[in-house]
């Protein structure tokens, strides 16, 4: 596989945004994974601030969840 932009240079690893193939001169390397260009890196950055914010309303659902159960709980066990 030959890399997106310079198609003399093998792949040295595949944009996590776009999936296109990065060699060594091409390649961006960021916290939220392999990128092929500024673009990605964004696409990239906004990708884990969405997920990040699902994942906080997830746990605060799951949080919610489990108080119902515990009430739920609580009044059955009042009851027996
Ligand atoms: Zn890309
Ligand atoms: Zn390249």
């Amino acid at each position: 596989m030959r890399s997106y932009s310079h198609s003399d240079a093998d792949v040295v690893g595949v944009c996590k945004s776009g999936g296109n193939g990065v060699c060594n001169a091409c390649i961006a390397s960021t916290e939220y994974g392999v990128s092929c260009s500024e673009s990605c890196t964004r696409c990239l950055k906004e990708e884990r601030a969405l997920h990040e914010s699902f994942t906080k309303r997830l746990s605060g659902v799951w949080r919610g969840m489990k108080a119902v159960v515990f009430i739920a709980f609580g009044a059955i066990a009042f009851r027996l």
